[in-house]
């Protein structure tokens, strides 16, 4: 899952940066309306949470310029003033929730599973492939029902592969999913997080769930196959 924050109040886009990192989010954070456009225009984030007093503009003109060029993507709107009025402005701009601050980081993080829910989650709020399962909502993990504890990391790496067991998966991609665009670190960590994942999946009597598409990337094995 990857999310834009948009927020010029630099100590408290660097508590969200690294909040929602620990939490597993690929997170990619901008301080000016230029750079958030910017940032919808080039990536596919699942969410952004988006401030409305930004140094060259209002949040809001952002939220509404992505609902009119078709972009769906959830937008949880921050603002400092309490007024009803900016709410329903924000709504009215096709904000899908709205956050007061100052607000306690939890608050935050409960908004955004549960904008992260809807739909698709909703529906189908267990994800399952063979003798794995994962439930999101609780970030849990089992093989046939023993629960394997996983790092936020390897977590969000396998939710990516479960929401689509049938693509392969080039390590790019999976690095852009999962850390986030400005990830300089080694180049082989997807190699290194997927051999860790693994080796956690490794149950006795059970066969290895990640196939390895050699020169692409990865994907689930297919059941039954
Ligand atoms: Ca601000």
């Amino acid at each position: 899952m990857r999310i834009l924050v948009v927020e010029d109040d630099a100590p408290l886009a660097e508590v969200l940066r690294r909040g929602l990192t620990e939490d597993g989010y690929a997170t990619d954070v901008v301080a000016k309306l230029v750079d958030a456009r910017n940032a919808v225009e080039v990536n596919d984030y699942d969410l952004v949470v988006l401030d409305r007093g930004l140094p060259d503009g209002d949040g809001r003109d952002l939220c509404a310029e992505m609902r009119e060029s078709g972009r769906h993507t959830p937008v949880l709107m921050l603002t400092a003033r309490d007024g009803l009025g900016d709410k329903v402005e924000g709504l009215d701009a096709g904000a899908d929730d709205y956050l007061t601050k100052p607000f306690d980081y939890p608050e935050l993080t409960a908004r955004i599973r549960a904008l992260l829910r809807r739909p698709a989650e909703a529906q189908t709020p267990i994800l399952s492939h063979g003798t794995l399962e994962m439930d999101p909502a609780a970030r849990r993990v089992s093989r046939s029902s023993i629960t394997i504890p996983l790092t936020a990391r390897e977590f969000a790496l396998l939710e990516v592969l479960l929401r689509q067991p049938e693509s392969t998966h080039a390590r790019t991609d999976l690095l852009e999913r999962v850390w986030d665009a400005n990830y300089d670190g080694l180049s082989n960590v997807v190699d290194v997080h997927v051999a860790n994942l693994r080796r956690k999946l490794d149950l006795p009597g059970m066969d290895d769930p990640i196939e390895t598409i050699r020169g692409v990337g990865y994907r689930l094995r297919p059941v039954n196959a």
